[in-house]
């Protein structure tokens, strides 16, 4: 069979919950907090997919019927294999996880601490559009601390991945829970999604918003309080 008939067979026989991909159209399923990888994703070295990407992103361009033979296009196949393996999406490898040092909470401080607008640009992952916004995070010492800019971080680690807005959030949280050793953590993100405003609905004013409330943080007063500190 040609590359191009398994493709064909892959997508059309592809069937979720008992829908066909066309019937789900634009519509973004969730389908688990974990990323979808295969088991032998890391198999081959990141030079190894650079090359591969920059091969097959050629033939895209190719297919599209762009001359790649100018100067300006030339490029482009290795610039975007670069930039998905270096940049956009490597949060998809585990070796470039924010290693995180944990400290004694000397201060004694036992309020909510909150990281707020932290930039958030992370792609949609089914059509490959970014999604830009801003995520909130919050938690309640159970007695560690971990440095400002590592809340920074491991927003980014989990937002370069072909991503999902809902289980953005849950990554975070649940990263969160497991570095601070506490169940008492808040997550929200605000984010705009290009694949709703750019094309398909193009609804250029709705926002996405999606929350986690852990532990001490699943009350209306510690919600509230939360608020009032994201909104001043
Ligand atoms: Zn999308």
């Amino acid at each position: 069979m040609k590359t191009t008939e398994i493709i064909k067979n892959k997508i059309n026989g592809h069937k979720l919950n008992g829908f066909t991909i066309d019937d789900i159209g634009d519509d973004h399923l969730y389908t688990g907090l974990e990323t979808p990888m295969k088991r032998n994703a890391f198999k081959i070295s990141d030079e190894e997919k650079k090359e591969k990407i920059a091969i097959l992103f050629e033939e895209i361009m190719d297919v599209m019927g762009l001359d790649l033979t100018d100067d300006s296009l030339r490029g482009t196949p290795k610039r975007v294999a670069k930039m998905y393996i270096d940049e956009i999406f490597s949060g998809l490898n585990p070796k470039n996880k924010p290693k995180v040092a944990l400290f004694d909470n000397k201060y004694q401080y036992n309020q909510m601490l909150v990281e707020k607008n932290i930039t958030l640009y992370s792609n949609c992952e089914h059509h490959f559009v970014p999604i830009i916004g801003k995520a909130h995070v919050a938690y309640i010492s159970s007695g560690k601390v971990i440095g400002l800019s590592k809340l920074n971080r491991i927003v980014q680690y989990y937002a370069k991945r072909p991503q999902v807005q809902e289980r953005l959030t849950n990554q975070i949280a649940e990263e969160l829970k497991t570095i601070l050793q506490t169940e008492d953590v808040a997550v929200i993100i605000d984010a705009k999604h290009l694949c709703v405003s750019s094309r398909g609905i193009k609804d250029d004013t709705s926002a996405t918003v999606t929350s986690y409330y852990g532990g001490a943080f699943n009350s209306a007063l510690k919600i509230n309080e939360l608020y009032n500190y994201i909104n001043n």
